[in-house]
This record gives structure tokens, C-alpha cells and sequence, in this order.
């Protein structure tokens, strides 16, 4: 387990081109623990030329650490494994305190953050070049594989920990440098520990810097930036459009990763086990608080077991102990602020208003919302339509599988979905027919692992994170070619 390790200190520094200082804007930012409103963390933010300097220092520092070699690489990734070994109680504090996140949920994250890392650490050696055939007498044709340069990683809140460092851990062990802008609701645990942690484990100053600013303020000027050549955005589809539009529209043409909002839908045929379906649609509903990108948005169930899912759900859903995330036994904590458990209730008040039937309703305690839940909710109701992003759903009946399939397709968005079925098969070829990134049969659609491809489609994203598809997002191809015997040129 941990050892011993001095807190890492000065937390309300950043890591500014290669020195960690306060930013330059003279805007403060508080930050605070969504659950009792304590203050942890006051810092000032950065600004532009902050920005120009992180962008302009780690491009500077690219190359020399690009030319370090797979083995020295993968070696600050190994170091960065054990650090998060020994630091493993000061990490997932920091998640808890920042995020308001559960136990639970703080040490799923933690281990997701250090599998990439680890994942990272195998991915200097598995970059491969290709030599191709030419039809040019006398030419050798080779396509080199390397970094792309700098890469802007900008993160969202609620697994910030783990989103920012599958942006950053395989982008620099691919060679790259990289700029970070945390959420402003968890500049710790979205940029600045994984900072320490890499400075910690020996990755050269520079190569890595971290920007906390308001998006007012660097937001647009942060994507505009001549340096990066990838933007990799993992947060609202509303702020992804536009980072999209800006990278591939403004002065400076860059690659994007976009990794956007989801509607989930989580699907039980008649013939599935009604109790797993269940068991399962709790945790993939209330989890972290229902504040996952591929958390359950839209329950549909087929008619004959409607019934029978809704109340035992509904039974199971009462059962769950909610407020201090601290507590152990806790399992719905407090949403990350005011504003967001604002826009709760009115989606709340947008169901009642809209017809859906309260099964299960309870007052905010602060930023805690009890758990809601929604029956014979309809495909045209907000609930249904809206990424919702807290501890409420709704349940839709559906006729037979197939108007089953057709309500789950029936969304902008396409990142993760689950269906459940006593038949496997049948559950797979369901699942070939739901438009999405990801479909997870018999299991919840909240399912990440360092090696296999995440992303969605649709008005989810583009891209794919992980292994070897992390790969293709932080490395380019050059096709060089040697021309070994002059060219007979026709003039
Ligand atoms: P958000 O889009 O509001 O913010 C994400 C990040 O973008 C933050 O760092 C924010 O400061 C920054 N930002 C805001 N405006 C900006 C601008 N104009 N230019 C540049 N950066 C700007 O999202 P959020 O509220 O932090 O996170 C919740 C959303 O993220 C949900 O929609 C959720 O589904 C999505 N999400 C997606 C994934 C995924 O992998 N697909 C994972 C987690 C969260």
C-alpha cells in the first residue's frame, strides 16, 4: 500500500514554461468543496501571455525530449506509476475534497488514471514506421511515424484526474509537449497533481505546463494558438462545436480530438435477467452522481418486464445513501456546484411539467440531490432528448425490441449504450445496430479500460482514446522518400 510521502505543496502555483509561479491575471480563483463550501485553494490565474509562454516554452522542449528515446520515456511514465502508488490517499483526497466525489468513485478514477499511465508506458515502443513499395524506378519510400509537436489538452471536472491524464500521459510518451487548461472547478485534480507527479518522476521542465484561466479569458486564445497542432477537448458538445469550428477555421489549421456529451441508453429485453438489469442500472445510473459522460440518460424497457423493472428499480434507487461524500458508505454526493444543480431542477420541473410520472422525488440538501426517477417518460421529453448530467432519469416503455433499438437510436448524441438480454448473441447483434462509439452487453455503459478504443460518434465526438488508438491521436505519418538513382524527368 502507500508509503510516506511529504503532501505536495504550493498547490496554488502553476507550471509556467518550465517554473512553477502564480499566473498573471490578476482575477483570483477560489475553489471550492462542493459538498460543505469550504474554501480549499485560492490561486491566481493565468493570462494570455502565460498562455504564449506554456505554448511557446514547450515547443522549445519538444524536440529534446522527443529525442530522449522510447526506453527514457516510458521510464518517467513507470516513475509516474509508483507515484501514484505512494501519493494514493493524497490523490484521491484531493478528488473527493475537489470533486465531490465518493470514495468509490475517487479511487475507480485514481486506478483509471494510473492504468494509462501505465498503458503510456508501453506506447514509445509500439510506434512503428512503414517501408512501402514505389512505382518510381530507383525511389525507396518510407512513412516515418512521430509526435505531432505540441498538443493543448483542455479538461472537464468530473473525472478530472483521469481526463486530463489520458490526454497527457500518452501524448507525452509519444514525444510530444503538452499544454493543459484545467476545469475551473478542479485545477487540482485536473492539471496541477498530474504536473507534480511528472515533475516528480523526472519529466524535463518545460515539456509539460499547466494554464488555469478563465475560458473568457484564454478559452479561445488557448485553441487560436499558432504552437499547439492538436487540440485534445474532452467536455460539452456546446463548447466542442466550437472548439471545432475555431481550430478548423481560424489562422492556424490543427487537428482536433473532440470527446463530447452523451445520452446513454440503457435497454432490457423481455428476456433479460431482470434482477442483473437492475443491479446494474443503479450503478450505471448513480454513479459519481449520474456525472459521467456514458452514464445512464434514458432507461428503455421492453413492455412484458416494465412493470417489474420499474418498481424493483425504484425499490433498490431508495435504498441509496446520499450526502457527505466522505462517508464511506455514501453513494449519491453533492453535484459540483450551485449552478449545475440549478439546471437540475429545472429539467426536474421541465418533466413534471412535461408529464412524466414521479416515481421517486426528494429535496436538495445543499448540493446533494436525492435521487429522482421518471416512468412512463416519452422520446420527445427533455429528459430524454438532453444529456442530463445528474442523479435523475427517466424510464420509457418500449413495444417490442425492435421500437426498442429505435428509441435508443433516437438521439444526437452516440458515445456509450448497454443492453440487456438473456442471449448474448442476440445482445451482440443489438448491438452492431446502436449507433454509438460504444455498447456494452449485460453491463453498465460506463466502461473505460487503457487498452481499448473510447469515443463516440455523432454529436459525441471524434476520435478514439487508448492503446492503440491513442497512437493514431498524438502521432502524425511522413512519407520521406530517397530518390537512390536519378530520376529521368520527362522535361
Ligand atoms: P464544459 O464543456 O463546460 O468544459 C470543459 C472544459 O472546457 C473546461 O476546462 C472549461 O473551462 C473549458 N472551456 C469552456 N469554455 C471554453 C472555450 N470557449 N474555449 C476553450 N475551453 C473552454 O464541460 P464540463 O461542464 O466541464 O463537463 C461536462 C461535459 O463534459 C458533459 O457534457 C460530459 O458529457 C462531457 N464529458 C465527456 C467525456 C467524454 O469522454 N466524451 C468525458 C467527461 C465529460
Amino acid at each position: 500500500m502507500t508509503e510516506t510521502s511529504t503532501p505536495y505543496r504550493e498547490l496554488d502555483l502553476q507550471p509556467l514554461a518550465g517554473q512553477w509561479r502564480a499566473g498573471s491575471d490578476r482575477r483570483l480563483l477560489d475553489v471550492f468543496d462542493p459538498f460543505n463550501g469550504e474554501r480549499l485553494l485560492q490561486l491566481q490565474m493565468a493570462n494570455r501571455d502565460d498562455l504564449d509562454q506554456a505554448f511557446n516554452a514547450a515547443r522549445d522542449a519538444q524536440a529534446a525530449w522527443a529525442a530522449m528515446g522510447p526506453s527514457a520515456r516510458a521510464e518517467v511514465m513507470l516513475n509516474a506509476v509508483k507515484i501514484f502508488d505512494q501519493r494514493q490517499d493524497e490523490i484521491i483526497d484531493w478528488i473527493v475534497r475537489e470533486s465531490g466525489s465518493t470514495r468509490l468513485k475517487a479511487t475507480i478514477e485514481w486506478g483509471a488514471a494510473r492504468a494509462i499511465t501505465l498503458e503510456a508506458a508501453s506506447l514509445p515502443s509500439r510506434v512503428h514506421g512503414r517501408i512501402i513499395a514505389s512505382d518510381v524506378p530507383g525511389k525507396e519510400s518510407r512513412v516515418y511515424r512521430g509526435p505531432l509537436g505540441v498538443v493543448g489538452v483542455i479538461s472537464p471536472w468530473n473525472f478530472p484526474l483521469h481526463l486530463t491524464q489520458r490526454s497527457v500521459a500518452p501524448a507525452l510518451a509519444l514525444g510530444n509537449a503538452v499544454v493543459v487548461k484545467p476545469a475551473s472547478d478542479t485545477p487540482v485534480s485536473g492539471g496541477l497533481l498530474c504536473a507534480r507527479i511528472f515533475e516528480e518522476a523526472g519529466l524535463p521542465a518545460g515539456v509539460l505546463s499547466v494554464v488555469v484561466g478563465a475560458g473568457s479569458e484564454i478559452g479561445d486564445a488557448f485553441v487560436e494558438h499558432p504552437v499547439p497542432s492538436l487540440v485534445s477537448f474532452t467536455g460539452s458538445t456546446l463548447v466542442g462545436r466550437n472548439i471545432g469550428r475555431i481550430a478548423s477555421g481560424g489562422d492556424y489549421l490543427k487537428h482536433v480530438a473532440l470527446e463530447l456529451g452523451g445520452n446513454s441508453p440503457f435497454v432490457v429485453l423481455a428476456d433479460a435477467d431482470i434482477e442483473q438489469a437492475v443491479n446494474a442500472a443503479v450503478v450505471g445510473k448513480f454513479l459519481h452522481q449520474g456525472q459521467i459522460c456514458m452514464a445512464i440518460n434514458r432507461i428503455i424497457v421492453e413492455k412484458p418486464v416494465y412493470q417489474a423493472f420499474t418498481e424493483r428499480f425504484v425499490e433498490r434507487v431508495k435504498g441509496l445513501a446520499y450526502g457527505d461524500p466522505k462517508l464511506a458508505e455514501t453513494v449519491v454526493g453533492p453535484v459540483i456546484n450551485a449552478r449545475q444543480l440549478e439546471g437540475l431542477q429545472q429539467k426536474i420541473a421541465k418533466a413534471k411539467a412535461e408529464g412524466a410520472k414521479v416515481l421517486l422525488e426528494g429535496e436538495a440538501q445543499g448540493n446533494v440531490l436525492p435521487p429522482h426517477v421518471f416512468g412512463d417518460v416519452t422520446a420527445d421529453m427533455e429528459i430524454s432528448r438532453e444529456e442530463i448530467f445528474g442523479p435523475l432519469v427517466g424510464i420509457q416503455c418500449a413495444d417490442d425490441a425492435e421500437h426498442a433499438l429505435a428509441l435508443a437510436n433516437d438521439s444526437e448524441y452516440g458515445l456509450s449504450s448497454a443492453v440487456f438480454t438473456g442471449d448474448l448473441e442476440r445482445g451482440a447483434q443489438f448491438a452492431q445496430r446502436i449507433r454509438a462509439g460504444m455498447t456494452h452487453v449485460n453491463d453498465i455503459p460506463v466502461n473505460d479500460e487503457a487498452h481499448a478504443p473510447f469515443g463516440g460518434e455523432k454529436n459525441s465526438g471524434i476520435g478514439r482514446f487508448n492503446g492503440d488508438w491513442a497512437i493514431d491521436e498524438f502521432t502524425t505519418d511522413h512519407w520521406i522518400t530517397l530518390q537512390r538513382t536519378p530520376r529521368p524527368y520527362p522535361f
